[in-house]
Parts: structure tokens; C-alpha cells; sequence
């Protein structure tokens, strides 16, 4: 980091903190607003937001930035929408962040449903309570006339989920007008008050595709099939012996191809993801991987019809996120501790893959939080989101920033 504010303890920061009359004007805000901040993420929510469909959830995250004082809110290259809070320095500056993007298609009903305490809908959690806690924060240091020494760089990234392989992050991190000058980094993404995500899990995705001739299944018995071949890949893959720890994991998670039940299929095609707390483990799965596709392809060319063509093999990394850890001493995480101490609760470091793997790749200290409230049934249709408690998260996040960028002094 390059002069952080941070000279105290970070529990005599947090209590300092505590002692100060516009924060807790800024935690009445956030017990005030609740059904505010609440009806805010429905809006947000019912925009959808499919995967490099996010253009119409950014703008109108801008145009609340706006609203919201922020008059420089932007739209930068990569799609994602940024705002600056000014302090009174430049730096230290700290990225507060949360995915515009969810992991459904654009056909997708995002209709905002209520029952009960209870809002439903696809992505209302992962990470439309993200989206609300920015909002939530920049009005309540708004509301409580909260200047900080620091500044606040609040942005609504875009393709935080699959195959948009963190391009927001990284955009705004490695190439936009903020490459090199972020300091540190938070990102809110899902619900809850404990979670510190300070580690990076890595993940290598891929996309196979196996093309043959295809032909007539009775026919043309014997020429290679590329849905046979895909069958033996998935086989081999899934007598890996992943271990428990470090945690490593693999899943086919889409496979198609063929036309018809008595057409040898031209094409067969599956997607892949591989994860490993470690990076070692995740490189022996890699390898392990590539390998039993290859002679997935291997052994179905060999038994072909003689004079047949081979099956051609096309492995496309489709995702790459790195791995790393923002040390457990760092100030950003000891904050993000002692703020959740604070407000009663037992802080849990957590390893995971979020925008903030970027960030700690390129050592920019970062960790992910909840946004308070509670969630389930997330990347499904059935997703729900529970509000109630909801300020917990938000004060904590408070907690958590103003320690990171300092409260100016009148
Ligand atoms: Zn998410």
C-alpha cells in the first residue's frame, strides 16, 4: 500500500470510529433507510443483467451514482460503471465494488417477487445486496456529511460470473484510468456479516469441443464418434482423486451435441471447471485433465473404421483466475475483523473466487464481504434474498472503509 492512513490498531481504529458522532449518524442511515435500501435493490435487481449483458444495470447504477452525488460517474471501456469520491488526498485509494453481471441468460425473467420477508429472484443476492451496499454507503456518508482523508472509488463491475472471467476486475485494475493508482480493495458480494474473503481460489475453465465426420448410426458404424469420446473423457476426469485438502474440485458443468438418436454425431462439446485452494493441486488437476481428454479423443480414433478420418480435439481455456492470499496481518483484513467484532459477531476468513482475486494477484491488498441479510438457493432460479439485518453488514462495511481511507479532520 503506498502511505495508508492506518497508524493506530485497527481495534483502537474501530473504536475510535465508534466514538464518532456521523458514524453512528451514518448506522441510524442505514436502520432508517432499511425499507429504502431495500425497494433501491429491487429496481436493480429487476434490470437484467445476463453475462456481457450488463449495459442497462451499469447506466442505471450511474445515473444513481449521479443522483447520489457523485456527478462523474462513468461508464469506462470494459463496461464497468465507476465513481470517485474524492477525499482529500488521492490516496490511499480504496476500491469499494459489486458485480453487475448474474450468471443467467437474457432471456431470463428478473421480475422482483416478495413473500414474506423474502425477495425472489435470480441473482437478488449474488449480487444485487452487493449493488444495494454500495449505494447504501455512499448515501449514508452522504447523509452524515462523512469527508474522508483517503478516497473512494465505487464501481459496479462487469462479468464477475463465469465466463466473464473477472474482465471488470482486471479492466479496471491492469488497463483503465485507475490501472496502478488502486491502493486497496473490498468487494461485496452475497449476503452475511462474518465471511472475510482474503484468499484467492483459483479456477482453470475450459471449453472441449470434439468434431468428427459423423454419419448414419447403422451405416457408418465404426466412424469416431465424438459423444462416445466426450463420454470416456468425462469418465476419466471423474475418477480423479481430488483431495479433501487442499480442497480441489472438477465439474463438467454443460455437455451437448449430436442431432439425432440414429445420427452419428458430428460435434460434442462440454465445459469444464477446475478449483484448487491450491496452486500445485490445481496445476496436477490441470495436467490430469488435458490429458484424459486427450486420450479420451486417442482411444476412440484408434477402434474408427479404417479410412475413417480422426476426431479433431479443440480445448479452449475459457477461464483463468488467478490464486493468492492478502496476508492475515494486513490492515484490511485486521479492520474487516475488528469491525465485525465490534458489532458482536465472530469474523471467518474465507477462501473464494471473486473480483478480489485480481486484486490479490496484482498484491493489492483486497478482501470480499457479505452485505449483510441472508440468502439461499444462489446461481438458481429459486434465489432469495432476506433483508432483515441487513444493517449489521452495512455498518461493518462502514467500519471497514473509514478505517481503510480515515475520517477527514474538520
Ligand atoms: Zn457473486
Amino acid at each position: 500500500m503506498a502511505s495508508p492512513t492506518v497508524t493506530l490498531a485497527p481495534e483502537k481504529r474501530v473504536q475510535e470510529l465508534l466514538g464518532a458522532e456521523r458514524v453512528l449518524s451514518a448506522f441510524r442511515f442505514f436502520e432508517s433507510h432499511a425499507a429504502e435500501i431495500t425497494e433501491e435493490q429491487i429496481r436493480l435487481c429487476s434490470i437484467p443483467a445476463p453475462p456481457f449483458g450488463e449495459a442497462e444495470r451499469a447506466s442505471y447504477l450511474r445515473e444513481r451514482f449521479r443522483e447520489h452525488g457523485l456527478t462523474e460517474a462513468y461508464i469506462d471501456e470494459e463496461g464497468n460503471c465507476v465513481a470517485l469520491r474524492a477525499g482529500r488526498s488521492r490516496s490511499p485509494l480504496l476500491v469499494l465494488s459489486a458485480h453487475l453481471d448474474t450468471v443467467f441468460p437474457a432471456e431470463t425473467d428478473f421480475t422482483v417477487k416478495r413473500v414474506r420477508h423474502r425477495l425472489l429472484a435470480p441473482g437478488i443476492s449474488d449480487d444485487g445486496c452487493g449493488l444495494a451496499a454500495l449505494l447504501a454507503l455512499l448515501r449514508a456518508l452522504e447523509a452524515s456529511a462523512i469527508e474522508t482523508e483517503g478516497s473512494i472509488l465505487f464501481v459496479g463491475t462487469v462479468g464477475e460470473e463465469g465466463e466473464g472471467n473477472l474482465r471488470g476486475a482486471r479492466h479496471l485494475l491492469t488497463a483503465g484510468r485507475w490501472a496502478k493508482s488502486v491502493d486497496a480493495f473490498i468487494s461485496f458480494d452475497g449476503p452475511g456479516v462474518e465471511r472475510i474473503t482474503h484468499a484467492a481460489l483459483g479456477s482453470r475453465r475450459y471449453r472441449v469441443h470434439l468434431r468428427g465426420p459423423g454419419g448414419h448410426s447403422w451405416g457408418d458404424f465404426g466412424v469416431a464418434n465424438p459423444v462416445h469420446a466426450m463420454g470416456r473423457a468425462v469418465a476419466r476426469l471423474a475418477t480423479y482423486p481430488a483431495p479433501s485438502e487442499p480442497r480441489t474440485t472438477f465439474n463438467v458443468g454443460r455437455i451437448a451435441g449430436g442431432a439425432s438418436v440414429n445420427v452419428i454425431p458430428r460435434e460434442a462439446m462440454m465445459d469444464v471447471d477446475l478449483r484448487s485452494a491450491s496452486a500445485t493441486e490445481l496445476q496436477r488437476l490441470d495436467a490430469f485433465f488435458r490429458r484424459a481428454v486427450r486420450e479420451a479423443a486417442d482411444d476412440e480414433n484408434a477402434g474408427r473404421r479404417a479410412g475413417d478420418p480422426p476426431l479433431e480435439l479443440d480445448l479452449k481455456l475459457i477461464g483463468d483466475r488467478p490464486s493468492g492470499e492478502t496476508p492475515t496481518d494486513a490492515p484490511i483484513v485486521r479492520l474487516a475483523e475488528e469491525a465485525t467484532r465490534a458489532l458482536g459477531y465472530q469474523p471467518r476468513l474465507d477462501r473464494s473466487s471473486t473480483d478480489s482475486n485480481v486484486a490479490i494477484s496484482l498484491g493489492i491488498p483486497a478482501v470480499t464481504i457479505g452485505a449483510g441479510g441472508s440468502s439461499g438457493n444462489s446461481h438458481t432460479l429459486d434465489e432469495w434474498y432476506d433483508p432483515r439485518g441487513r444493517d449489521i453488514g452495512l455498518k461493518r462495511a462502514l467500519l471497514l472503509l473509514l478505517g481503510m481511507v480515515g475520517i477527514k479532520s474538520d
